[in-house]
């Protein structure tokens, strides 16, 4: 006890630390934030002190600085941060999904600097609809009559469940009641937009005569969704969205499809598996169908609803529309990203999550090549760097079983392990994100962007293989 109270007594006062501190760096550093980064490490010491944690106080007023200015800097520094994925997953969502091109970079400026005719019609110069901005190029690209955009398809989803079955019933067969990360589940989704749910069918096999059978006079809506991220393999089978639409016409009952990923091409001439594109549902007889803008699509976080006119004037009336409504930055990314889908070559060439998709094996490759060249001989020899082949994926819950032969820089830890180097690439100002394989170091480079080498090269021309500590 007498241990601790000594211990308390001898954290250091924070008048007089600031007092110096203050010195060092109140020219470039707000004193709040001085302030605040000192108060957490002394009142961390203090906490870890009396859960008998610590036992000993750095040694010198020196050590306690060092652990102020490491804190201060940080707490000055920007959170949300630029990083380098060499993670190999394309959509990767705790990395940010999809990233824009340069179009719709210098549209994401233009939107958040300058005043725009975001709900402003310039022909009559009257208030506009920020929707009529991209439902004309959503309708084109998918054929569908009317369109509109939000939040995120897990938006799209509970605003059109509560749009068609409030209060009444949509059924959907057990074999589709998935669960999207991020605690997206269909059933709660569900609930919470007033639809009741009615189940059908088994989980590996549901068929015509489950839907038929369930239907009564409170169902108003038949649901499909696309179940992306896992597979029932085996004994299965589903029923095709065109039958469940014949259902839907006989009972006067609309047909509404999530198809989460939602790609507006085929993606199987590159080699990746053959997923229904959104023309391909609406052509099928939907009559909403919904999906995500930064899956595969490659655009912002944005929720697509397209479908019947007179359901998306109905989805557009819903004031719940308003809470999910998508924002102006995203609006102009969405345009410029869609605008590319005019054009297949433009896709591909100008949506980085389409570009990195499509890369050839070979191109990767090229990629490692010339990063080793840049290194000079001395890391070879060392043997700590080689490039060898590896498997990338398409990620976003998207195509989950599918590989993308890819190659990858490897880091052989020499000293230390390989969860250490791990930890010291992610500490860079710039953190490097990678994967550990066989205690190596992986760094897939079909997700390295151009600006990301020079970085790279920086790091590998200092890399010994040792790690610090
Ligand atoms: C990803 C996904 C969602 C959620 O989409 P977000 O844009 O992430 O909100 C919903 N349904 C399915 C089938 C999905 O794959």
């Amino acid at each position: 006890m007498c241990d601790v109270n000594k211990l308390l007594r001898n954290l250091p006062k924070i008048d007089r630390v600031l007092d110096d501190l203050q010195d060092t760096f109140s020219e470039s550093i707000p004193l709040a934030i001085i302030k605040s980064a000192v108060q957490q490490c002394i009142e961390e010491k203090r906490k870890l002190i009396l859960d008998g944690k610590l036992k000993t106080l750095p040694q010198d007023q020196e050590a306690w600085y060092k652990i102020f200015t490491e804190s201060i800097l940080k707490k000055n520094s920007l959170n949300y941060r630029r990083v380098i994925n060499g993670t190999g997953v394309v959509i990767h969502t705790n990395l940010g999904r999809s990233l824009l091109g340069a179009q719709s970079i210098d549209a994401l400026q233009v939107a958040g600097g300058c005043y725009t005719n975001l709900e402003f019609d310039l022909t009559t110069g009257k208030r506009g609809s920020r929707y009529s901005l991209v439902e004309e190029i959503i309708c084109d690209l998918t054929g569908a009559e009317a369109a509109i955009v939000v939040n995120n398809n897990a938006a799209a989803v509970l605003l059109a469940l509560n749009t068609l079955s409030f209060n009444s019933e949509t059924i959907v067969s057990r074999g589709q009641l998935v669960e999207i990360g991020g605690s997206f589940r269909i059933p709660d989704v569900m609930s919470r937009s007033g639809a009741r749910m009615v189940e059908v069918g088994a989980t590996n096999r549901t068929h015509v005569h489950d839907y038929v059978d369930a239907i009564t006079d409170e169902t108003t809506l038949l649901l499909k969704v696309h179940t992306s991220n896992f597979r029932v393999i085996g004994f299965t089978s589903e029923v095709p969205v065109a039958d469940m639409v014949a259902i839907g016409k006989k009972h006067d009952i609309p047909v509404m499809e999530d198809l989460g990923s939602g790609s507006l091409i085929d993606l199987s001439p590159w080699g990746l598996p053959k997923e229904p594109t959104v023309q391909e549902i609406v052509q099928e007889g939907a009559d909403v169908v919904t999906f995500s803008g930064d899956k595969l699509l490659g655009g912002p976080q944005a929720g697509i609803i397209v479908g019947k006119k007179a359901i998306i004037d109905k989805i557009k009336k819903n004031p719940m529309n308003r809470a999910l409504r998508i924002d102006k930055f995203t609006l102009a990314g969405l345009e410029t990203v869609l605008r590319n889908y005019y054009d297949l070559d433009m896709a591909i060439a100008n949506v980085p999550t389409l570009t990195m998709l499509t890369a050839a094996p070979d191109t990767i490759k090229k990629k490692g090549q010339a990063i080793l060249r840049r290194l000079g001989g001395a890391t070879k020899q060392k043997n700590i760097i080689e490039l060898r082949k590896t498997v990338s994926k398409v990620g976003g819950g998207a195509m989950p079983e599918h590989g993308l032969a890819s190659w990858a820089l490897v880091l052989h830890p020499k000293s230390g392990k390989a969860a250490t180097l791990e930890k010291q690439l992610r500490s860079r100002d710039i953190p490097i994100i990678g994967r550990i394989e066989d205690e190596k170091m992986i760094l897939d480079l079909r997700t390295i962007q151009g600006p990301d080498i020079p970085l790279l090269v920086d790091m590998l021309k200092s890399f010994s293989g040792k790690s610090e500590n």
